[in-house]
């Protein structure tokens, strides 16, 4: 459940094989997707999903409005699975709303991790502690943008996509699973070591396991995915 990391340290945005990862972001081909095994996708807890941002504790040089612009650009792209979403501000509802599932700061929730989704305790976990280490290591990575990736995958945990993906492009995917075996691109190699490969919203391929799980008829697939992901593109490299 917890986001696999550990590069994201060293991390900054692509700077080779550009048009290839475009592409995969962008089209899921057939047969192309596919997951660690190590999960079973359902649908999601409810329909609508509510998300509830608390921005207590978070480290400083995040502000409310950037998290929360990160948690609704998750929700909004998750939700073209024909999901529907809808993220409560802090001010709006200081109380938690019931059924809300809660995005919150905390290092206990988050498991150690950047972020921990919990389902059984409608949380979505970062880790303010794993963001200063980001930081410290490599001041010059925009933490923008591992925010907004962390946060996506979680959230697809609990839009049902309880498997993690092996196409590395996709933002549910780890890249190996510590036993040698690595994810899969296209083209077959392995993305750059230090390079985040990963997308930082759900690609076509995590919408079309997104509409799977939740039972979405074939019919309305097309329609939708054509729709998808024109704002899922990384700021250039920046060194
Ligand atoms: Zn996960």
């Amino acid at each position: 459940m917890a986001m696999a990391l550990l590069c994201a340290l060293t991390l900054s945005a692509p700077s080779t094989a550009q048009s290839l990862r475009e592409r995969e972001i962008a089209q899921c081909l057939p047969g192309e997707i596919s997951t660690w095994g190590d999960g079973h996708d359902r649908p999601a807890s409810s329909s609508p999903l509510i998300f509830q941002y608390d921005h207590t504790g978070s480290p400083a040089w995040f502000s409310q409005a950037v998290v929360l612009e990160a948690v609704q650009n998750a929700a909004q792209a998750w939700s073209q699975c024909g999901v529907p979403s809808q993220v409560l501000t802090p001010a709006s509802d200081q109380a938690q709303r019931p059924g809300a599932i809660l995005v919150q700061w905390s290092q206990e929730n988050s498991g150690g991790n950047f972020a921990q989704a919990d389902l059984g305790k409608g949380l979505l976990a970062m880790n303010p502690a794993m963001f200063e280490l980001l930081n410290e290591r490599n001041p010059k990575h925009d933490a923008g943008l591992t925010l907004q990736m962390v946060i996506s995958h979680e959230m697809g945990h609990h839009f049902g996509l309880m498997a993690h993906s092996r196409r590395c492009v996709d933002v549910t995917s780890y890249y190996d699973n510590g036993k040698g075996e690595r994810c899969h691109t296209r083209d077959g190699r392995a993305p750059a070591a230090g390079v985040e490969y990963r997308a930082l919203l759900p690609t076509a391929c995590d919408i079309a396991r997104c509409m799977q799980a939740n039972n979405v008829p074939e019919r309305n697939q097309e329609n939708r995915l054509s729709h998808l992901l024109k704002s899922n593109k990384t700021k250039p490299p920046d060194h």
